[in-house]
C-alpha cells in the first residue's frame, strides 16, 4: 500500500524552523498550532492515507489545546500504533521539501536519522530530499514551506491481527 502526505505552512520573522524533527538555525519559521514540521505532518498523512485511516486534522485537531506547541513527533509515534494496530509498518518513506532558504543540506542526515527511528526503519530506507522552487510562488518568496511525503507500508510478517484478518 502507498500513502501520500502533503502539508504546508506559512513562515514569518522569529518564528522557530523545525523540519524533519531537527531545529534548523534560521531567522525565519513556521507559523503553526504545533511545532509546524511540515516533513513530519506530511508523513503522518502519508502513513494514515496507505491504510485509509484519515488525516492529521482527524486526529490532531488544531483547536485542541493539547496539541499548542506539541512536538510533532507525538503525530507520527501516533500513526505508527494506528498501522501497527492493523498489522502493518512502513518499508520505505521518501520525503520531498520545498524552501527557498535557509539550506537544510546540512540537516538532512540527522532529518533522516530521526524519521528512520521514529519510523522504525534503518536510514536507508529514509529518503530526504530538497529543493528551492527558484524563487517562484509563496515558496520561492519565502512566505511558506511546504513538503511531500510518499510511505510504502506492508503488512507486518507474524502480525496477530493480520493471521486473524487472513483466517476471516
Ligand atoms: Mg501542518
Amino acid at each position: 500500500m502507498i500513502g501520500l502526505g502533503f502539508d504546508v505552512h506559512r513562515l514569518a520573522e522569529g518564528e522557530s524552523l523545525v523540519l524533519g524533527g531537527i531545529t534548523i538555525a534560521s531567522t525565519i519559521g513556521t507559523v503553526a498550532h504545533s511545532d509546524g514540521d511540515v516533513i513530519l505532518h506530511a508523513l503522518v498523512d502519508a502513513l494514515l492515507g496507505a491504510l485509509g485511516l484519515g488525516d492529521i486534522g482527524e486526529h490532531f485537531p488544531d483547536t485542541d489545546p493539547r496539541w499548542k506547541g506539541a512536538e510533532s513527533s507525538v503525530f507520527v509515534t501516533h500513526a505508527m500504533h494506528l498501522l501497527r494496530a492493523e498489522g502493518y509498518a512502513p518499508i520505505n518513506v521518501d520525503c520531498t521539501l520545498v524552501l527557498q532558504s535557509p539550506k537544510i543540506l546540512d540537516y538532512k542526515p540527522a532529518m533522516r536519522e530521526r524519521i528512520a527511528e521514529l519510523c522504525a526503519l534503518p536510514i536507508q530506507r529514509v529518503s530526504v530530499k530538497a529543493t528551492t522552487s527558484e524563487h517562484l510562488g509563496y515558496a520561492g518568496r519565502k512566505e511558506g514551506v511546504h513538503a511531500w511525503v510518499v510511505a510504502q507500508v506492508e503488512p507486518i510478517v507474524g502480525s496477530a491481527v493480520r493471521k486473524e484478518q487472513d483466517s476471516a
